[in-house]
């Protein structure tokens, strides 16, 4: 049986922290599809296709058993379409992993079969995240060793 794994997200936009999971989750399963989640309640810089588009010229070199992707509504209901048994998610703090238990034991009630798969960040990327790139982008800062180079242009020319 091949092992499909989803890993949704905001994305907004990519950081070499969810590179870093990406390489590491498609390791350990036969297909890792990367997917946007598209919850309304955020307020996002990028749409939901730029944000696909961007993962998708990341990885356009290097994406053997990666499918980029986003989804509506449940991500359990999304999982059954795509035939994916695991959630991959990542953790860098305390309060990563208590919303991440939350939604981990939400989607095993919905759906006992599918199993969440947690990797921890590795110590480098433990404090990167698409907000702390946006606030220091916008404030002139150097975010070049914090997401991938492509991911730099895509924001020169949205905030330009
Ligand atoms: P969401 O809005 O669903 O949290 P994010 O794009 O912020 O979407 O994060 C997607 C997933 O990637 C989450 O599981 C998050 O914990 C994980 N993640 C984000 N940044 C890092 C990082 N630097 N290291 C490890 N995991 C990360």
């Amino acid at each position: 049986m091949k092992r499909i794994a989803v890993y949704p997200g905001s994305f907004d936009p990519l950081t070499l922290g969810h590179v870093n999971i990406i390489m590491r989750g498609r390791e350990i399963f036969d297909k890792l599809i990367v997917a946007v989640s598209s919850t309304i309640a955020k307020d996002y810089l990028f749409t939901i296709s730029e944000r696909v588009e961007i993962i998708k010229d990341v990885f356009k070199k290097n994406n053997a058993k990666i499918e980029v992707d986003f989804f509506e509504g449940l991500l359990i209901d999304y999982l059954h379409r795509k035939g994916a048994s695991s959630i991959l998610r990542g953790i860098r703090t305390v309060s990563d992993f208590e919303y991440e238990y939350q939604m981990a034991l939400a989607n095993k009630k919905l759906d006992e079969s599918v199993e969440t798969v947690f990797m921890m960040t590795e110590g480098e990327y433990s404090y990167l995240s698409s907000t702390v790139i946006k606030e220091i982008f916008k404030f002139g800062g150097d975010v070049s060793n914090m997401v991938p180079k492509a991911v730099v242009s895509y924001l020169v020319k949205k905030l330009k």
